[in-house]
């Protein structure tokens, strides 16, 4: 099965432009996702990102924060910067806007870049991430008024540790996730006002993860968004050298088609993932998707 016309992915080769020598989250994670997807769908399915305008970054990420991602820094030992990284960043934020807003006109919108963004919060990078892409895409919603109120999904197999902090009691957006717990970063054991945890312990495999994923979804359609962000992470892959879930290839299929029955307008931004299969994980999860 392949993915289907009318969905859009939005990435371009310059993901390329910084790598950290050794670190798991490298340039060809990307580079061979796009490269298979090419292979699988119409040139007129892709589209290039624009970098995020800097005041959209400032309307998620503090100053100081900002500042160590402009002169390429460091911020921990996963988040060491490096040449390139701040254009990168930039993009795979401009990325998100745009996958967000064109979302909203009906279409599947799929943003395939790095860095990832989940763990970044507004004081820091931290965990691979820079900038959080979707922080800020959802903000860039509601501020220019595209949607009033915006349901963050988050499928990677860490917590999005950035995300809810941004959404945290902010009564415009609902955070959700299921996740490995205990695992990287630690936090998401415990649900908080509007931030909803399912935390999954290792060894998490379909039999348990799905009855998890229709209670996660019932939650963000009982809060009636008009615009659905997914986090989607592929480190839930069984063969994730970072993780320990067993999800399969074909799990990811299964995955999209529930988002896609869902009916919302919805996008969708890459965020872990770190196997060799990855270009399979997100065939698989596109074509059930746009199913
Ligand atoms: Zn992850």
């Amino acid at each position: 099965m392949t993915p289907k016309i009318g969905l859009k992915v939005i990435s371009t080769p310059k993901v390329g432009q910084y790598d950290i020598p050794g670190h798991p989250e490298h340039p060809l994670r990307v580079l061979r996702s796009l490269e298979h997807l090419k292979s699988l769908l119409p040139a007129h399915a892709f589209e290039e990102p624009m970098e995020a305008p800097l005041e959209k970054i400032q309307a998620v990420h503090s100053d100081g924060a900002i500042q160590v991602v402009r002169r390429e820094g460091y911020f921990d030992p996963d988040t060491p910067g490096a040449p390139g990284v701040w254009g990168c960043s930039l993009l795979s934020a401009g990325a998100a806007l745009k996958a967000a807003s064109e979302s909203l006109g009906g279409a599947k919108v799929f943003s395939l870049m790095r860095p990832p963004g989940h763990h970044a919060t507004p004081e820091g990078g931290m965990g691979f991430c820079y900038f959080n892409s979707m922080a800020v895409a959802i903000q860039d919603a509601v501020r220019r008024e595209l949607a009033q109120r915006v349901a963050v999904l988050d499928l990677d197999c860490h917590h999005g540790n950035g995300t809810e902090e941004f959404c945290l009691g902010k009564e415009e957006f609902l955070y959700v996730s299921l996740h490995q717990f205990p695992a990287y970063p630690g936090t998401g054991r415990q649900s908080r006002a509007n931030c909803v945890n399912y935390p999954l312990p290792p060894g998490t495999e379909e039999g348990d993860y799905f009855p998890a994923l229709e209670g996660a979804l019932r939650r963000a359609r009982d809060f009636k968004p008009d615009l659905v962000g997914v986090s989607m992470g592929f480190d839930t892959y069984e063969k994730d050298p970072l993780t320990q879930f067993g999800l399969k290839k074909k799990d990811y299929q299964r995955i999209g088609q529930w988002l896609g029955e869902s009916g919302l307008p919805m996008f969708a931004l890459l965020e872990g993932g770190y196997h060799d299969d990855l270009p399979f994980l997100i065939e698989e999860f596109l074509a059930g998707w746009t199913s």
